[in-house]
């Protein structure tokens, strides 16, 4: 039966916790986007004892209403405990929406939910909107060619939330608290054996989800050269991306590429060095906010997208950018 204690226009987030325990950073962008088109019930799923702290955390980022579900299984094993606190949740509170974040985590939270509840499942929307018939998700597809709206025909509309793409953030409130004991449902399940934190070599900030980018591509000629991209992303506090000719060629490893087969970016301001804007590129950058573009060939297919764009040698046109940026800093 459902829960009257929860708004009619319940839009359901699951908040993503890190393996440290604390609320991921994409949090308030899926909060802001459900406060959007209507009223954000946060889903907590935490280990026993940590869940007031990370529902006072969600209630800063705007949820007026936190469902906690404390599991001696979190941590223990993948994806389950969520799952099945989402379903769950789902039936007390009746959520038009589902919102989830496209990360690792939340892409298999939402796949398992929507398996199970039969539910569509709509991925990497980069904002929600409401229609006259109820809450649309908005796609960017084909290489950001297309903008796309999904809906469900019937019932609960899954949506997987592009990390970055939404700057809307919900006003910081005291939340309403639901704890619920949630019983295993004994799905088929990964059992986590052991969790290592990946050393992060680099002070600067991730890709993903970052809100400054400086890549790079084939245009820097060399992996030397391309110690250029790094001195403008430091100046800028940036993050490195980089095309796939220059992931092949070496100059920097795969995680920074970004495009159809690399990682899709949504940041405030996307700087591209000496890369062409092919079509497979801008499938992964092309919802940045603002696109900043320095090409020597004028022709080159990234200024159709580009804001602002600098038809220039890079090697002659970043350094000046760097000593100017550092200038203004001092
Ligand atoms: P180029 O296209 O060679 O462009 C280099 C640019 O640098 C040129 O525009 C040139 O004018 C400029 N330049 C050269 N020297 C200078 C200089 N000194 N100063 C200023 N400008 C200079 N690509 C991706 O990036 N990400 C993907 O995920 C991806 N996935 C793919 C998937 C498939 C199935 C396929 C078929 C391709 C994929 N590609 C992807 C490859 C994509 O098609 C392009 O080949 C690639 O993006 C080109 O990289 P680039 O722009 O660095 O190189």
């Amino acid at each position: 039966m459902a829960d009257t204690s929860f708004p009619d226009d319940a839009i359901l987030v699951v908040a993503d916790i890190t393996a440290d325990g604390a609320l991921a950073s994409n949090v308030p962008s899926l909060i802001g986007a459900a406060a959007s088109v209507g009223s954000p019930v946060v889903l907590i799923v935490a280990a026993p004892g940590a869940g007031a702290a990370l529902a006072a955390a969600a209630g800063e980022a705007g949820a007026a209403d936190v469902v906690v579900v404390e599991s001696d299984r979190v941590g223990a094993v993948l994806s389950a405990p969520v799952v099945d606190a989402l379903v769950a949740t789902a039936d007390l509170v009746t959520p038009s929406v589902v919102v989830v974040a496209n990360s690792i985590e939340g892409r298999d939270v939402a796949a398992r939910f929507a398996a199970r509840t039969r539910a569509a499942l709509a991925v990497d929307a980069v904002g929600l909107a409401r229609d006259d018939e109820g809450v649309v998700a908005q796609h960017s597809v084909y290489g950001g060619s297309f903008n796309v709206t999904s809906a469900a025909t019937f019932g609960t509309l899954v949506v997987t939330l592009r990390q970055g793409a939404v700057d809307a953030r919900a006003e910081s409130v005291t939340p309403r608290i639901h704890a619920r004991g949630v019983a295993a449902t004994g799905a088929p399940a990964a059992l986590i054996a052991g969790v290592e934190g990946a050393v992060v070599a680099s002070a600067r900030p991730e890709l993903r989800g970052a809100a400054k980018v400086v890549a790079g591509g084939r245009g820097l000629g060399s992996a030397e050269k391309f110690v250029l991209v790094e001195q403008l992303a430091d100046a800028l506090g940036a993050a490195i991306g980089a095309s796939r000719a220059a992931v092949d060629a070496g100059y920097i490893p795969y995680a920074h590429q970004v495009g159809q087969t690399g990682v899709s970016v949504s940041p405030q301001l996307y700087v591209a060095l000496g890369i062409s804007g092919a079509i497979q590129h801008r499938a992964g950058m092309q919802t940045a906010k603002t696109i900043v573009a320095i090409n020597k060939d004028g022709d080159a297919p990234i200024f159709e997208i580009a804001d602002f764009g600098i038809v220039g040698d890079v090697f002659t046109v970043v350094p000046q950018l760097v000593a100017a940026l550092e200038a203004k800093k001092s």
